[in-house]
């Protein structure tokens, strides 16, 4: 790989800014669940290539470009997933059509996009109900890994805990095409909790402590998750989730999760970056900046977007040799297929 450019890859880039003609369908769809006469027809979306070219050229790709990022693992806007909302038909429906439009972004826009599932996930339903549009987004989409929500009921938390069985048919999928999943919650309709402010950071600390409570990796020792946003609490609080392990009589954190566990670079600001990286294990750590997301302003005591976080990967005191696993490295070890498909493109 020595004559190759290197690359930088962002492994987490939502599809935020769809055509405002999305959102329009889903709120009568949302509206034909009380009223199925209303119920929109999936044909009556129409959005063509070049609205998608328009949204993507002026919002990601330009960030993309300004901020000297190559490639995002592309996904369907998570707070829209709302996997509370209806019944496996509806999420059905809609994953489809968001996971599609995805997929069409990254037809568009080869050398810079490529995919990441949302799944028809709904509360209390069985997730190997999941399977089908995940085998198709693997198949025919050229999609190289799934967003996983642990907690469809947006804020409630009825589902069993990450490492029960009622998860295993996914686990199942995922070893056997070798993708990752990122543990990703949506909308919060828990109004204790704010959606990206509270209930993803919630979401990314429960599933860690999930992980480090259970045996789920001697079952498949294959399966990846990626905790985003810089995996929650967890990195901050090393000492104290070391302390539970030994506690609970689990091996050592590296042994017991961290070959399986990575953590994203969404963290926006230099103390935060500095911290994750001096605390996990750079094998761990794969960048991402969830642009154009949930932190959309800039850092007043910077000058520059809190959300621009390759800035604080460069300006870290990580050696080159580490800076270019977090970029690129461990992206192509964690998501095999994405590394595959940059291969079949001499890259
Ligand atoms: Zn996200």
């Amino acid at each position: 790989m020595s004559s190759k450019k290197p690359l930088i890859i962002d492994i987490h880039g939502h599809y935020t800014t769809a055509p405002k003609a999305l959102e329009e369908w889903r709120n009568k769809q949302i509206a034909g669940i009380k009223d199925p006469s209303s119920m929109p027809k999936v044909s009556e979306l129409n959005i063509s290539d070049d609205e998608l070219r328009e949204t993507i050229e002026l919002n990601q790709l330009a960030k993309m470009k300004e901020r000297g990022s190559d490639l995002t693992v592309f996904s369907p806007r998570a707070s829209f997933m709302a996997h509370h909302i209806g019944d496996f038909n509806i999420s059905s429906t809609w994953a489809a059509i968001c996971n599609e439009l995805c997929y069409r972004v990254s037809q568009l826009f080869p050398d810079h996009f490529i995919g990441a599932a949302m799944l028809p996930q709904s509360p209390g339903v069985d997730p190997k109900t999941c399977i089908p549009e995940m085998e198709k987004c693997l198949k025919d989409y050229g999609f190289v890994a799934i967003n996983l929500n642990p907690d469809p009921s947006g804020g409630h938390w009825t589902s069993p805990p990450l490492t029960d069985r009622h998860w295993y048919p996914i686990y199942e999928k995922m070893v056997e095409h070798d993708i990752p999943a990122m543990i990703h919650v949506s909308t919060s309709c828990n109004a204790c909790f704010h959606t990206t402010g509270a209930h993803y950071i919630n979401a990314d600390t429960t599933a860690f402590m999930q992980c480090l409570t259970g045996d789920l990796f001697k079952d498949f020792p294959g399966l990846k998750f990626i905790i985003p946003h810089g995996g929650g609490a967890a990195p901050y609080h090393w000492g104290r989730y070391r302390g539970l392990a030994q506690e609970l009589k689990k091996p050592l954190l590296d042994e017991h999760l961290l070959n399986n566990i990575f953590f994203d670079t969404c963290v926006y600001h230099q103390p935060g970056i500095d911290l994750l990286t001096k605390v996990i294990p750079v094998k761990n750590v794969l960048f991402a900046s969830e642009m154009i997301g949930a932190v959309r302003g800039i850092d007043p005591t910077t000058g520059h977007y809190f959300d621009d976080t390759k800035r604080y990967i460069d300006a870290s005191s990580l050696s080159p040799e580490e800076k270019h696993m977090i970029f690129e490295g461990n992206a192509r070890r964690v998501y095999s297929r994405l590394d595959a498909a940059l291969k079949a493109k001499g890259r």
